[in-house]
């Protein structure tokens, strides 16, 4: 390996793979359940004695610890040059009840390893290291949407894992509602930001991939579809006679697989939820309410998929005689990451011998929310089976370990190549 910022290093050392398993660890002992699942809702007490495990173990280290106003823990380790814009990276700890141990606390570790290697090597960087942990990814992303300003101000709109409310949350994790436009950061606060993330996917295993890097975090569209008929007699009423509600969602259902394949290889269409009513074995289903997902990295594929399946609706409603109604959720447009970010993490990757593929992440993360104020990339290590949210939930330390040199080597390259050069996002 080589270490461009290594300016006091003769012989630079390796990560330190015993210290990032037993971070690993001390980490998912922290909301441990007997089948090896950890519970750590963000704001929890589970959450609240992980942060402060973190606080403690980099503090000791030497660096400052600050938390802002949404919740946020930022540690900072000096440059040669401090008022030049951070590099930034960190991930969350907050899991998804009974998650598992690698989600989010893998970018975390990473950061504390990083800072670690920096110290015993003696290592300073030119600019500022950032390593920061966001609030409450898994709910409300309370943290990284107060660090880009992307927020509500109305706190009833934030439905917590909890009964309290986002006010009295904030405050148990050191955050400030009333003052939370504080914690709002811009482009030139912050040079680049890189998150190490599971995949929470099968695309770097079916490949035979160790590092994957995400070219982008893509945008995403819910609609709730309605189709009214007519409720009646299973028995009495004739085929012939019928206004059958699930029969026309049906047949809206098989067409959005079709439109999904058709818009764009990489789209892809869910409907995931589906509620009849009267919903009885006797009755011809007189309603039918369904949620169509769809994702993709491309905001005009999201559209002409959206478009396609409202023509599919009216064609639906005009040929069964269903009423066909289409109410919108919520839309998120994709991320896009840096392709400087990209190129110099994947040079990286392969510099250090690492077969690696370039992906888009079907999954959120605090990187969707960051990279629209600044630089961005993520990082995939494979998940074993793809799984995620889940005890299963498995990451080798050797596959951990690849993800996070090559998050320091990166780190390094562009601290020394882009020292006066702007990436863009
Ligand atoms: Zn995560």
């Amino acid at each position: 390996m080589s270490y461009s910022a290594g300016l006091n290093v003769l012989e630079p050392q390796v990560i330190n793979r015993e210290r990032i398993q037993e971070l690993i660890n001390s980490f998912s002992s922290i909301g441990a359940s007997e089948n090896g699942s950890v519970s750590r809702r963000g704001f929890s007490d589970e959450d609240i004695y992980a942060r402060n495990f973190f606080m403690k173990t980099l503090k000791d280290l030497g660096l400052k610890i600050r938390i802002d106003t949404a919740g946020n823990i930022i540690a900072r380790l000096d440059g040669h040059d401090n008022n030049l814009p951070p590099i930034v990276t960190g991930s969350h700890l907050d899991t998804v009840p009974k998650g598992g141990k690698y989600d989010g606390t893998l970018g975390v570790i990473a950061g504390i390893e990083i800072a670690f290697f920096l110290q015993e090597n003696d290592i300073k960087l030119n600019r500022p290291l950032e390593i920061i942990v966001f609030a409450d990814e898994e709910s409300t992303m309370i943290g990284c949407k107060g660090f880009t300003g992307n927020l509500s101000v109305n706190e009833e709109d934030f439905i917590t894992s909890n009964s309290r409310s986002i006010i009295e949350n904030l405050s148990r994790i050191g955050g400030n509602w009333l003052e939370i436009k504080s914690a709002v950061r811009s482009k030139k606060d912050i040079f680049a930001f890189l998150e190490l993330h599971v995949e929470q996917g099968k695309v770097l295993e079916d490949g035979g991939l160790d590092i994957g890097i995400v070219n982008g975090i893509v945008g995403q569209k819910r609609i709730t579809v309605k189709v009214t008929g007519q409720a009646n007699h299973a028995g009495t009423t004739p085929m012939s006679n019928r206004n059958d509600a699930l029969l026309a969602a049906s047949k809206i259902i098989v067409g959005i697989e079709q439109i999904a394949k058709t818009t764009s290889e990489s789209a892809v269409a869910t409907v995931g939820k589906l509620k009849l009513h009267p919903n009885a074995a006797n009755v011809i289903p007189g309603e039918a309410v369904f949620t169509i997902d769809m994702r993709d990295l491309d905001e005009d594929v999201i559209g002409k998929m959206s478009l396609r399946i409202e023509n599919l609706c009216s064609e639906i409603q005009e040929v069964t005689g269903c009423v066909v109604q289409i109410e919108p959720q919520f839309e998120v447009i994709p991320t896009k990451s840096c392709p400087k970010l990209v190129s110099s993490s994947f040079h990286e990757s392969e510099k250090l011998g690492f077969k690696t593929g370039i992906l888009p992440s079907k999954a959120s993360h605090d990187s969707q929310e960051i990279g629209r104020i600044c630089p961005m990339v993520m990082i995939f290590v494979p998940s074993r089976n793809g799984l995620s949210h889940s005890y299963k939930e498995y990451t080798s330390l050797d596959q951990c370990a690849n993800g996070i040199e090559v998050l320091l080597n990166t780190i390094f390259s562009i601290d020394k190549n882009f020292l006066d050069k702007p990436l863009l996002i």
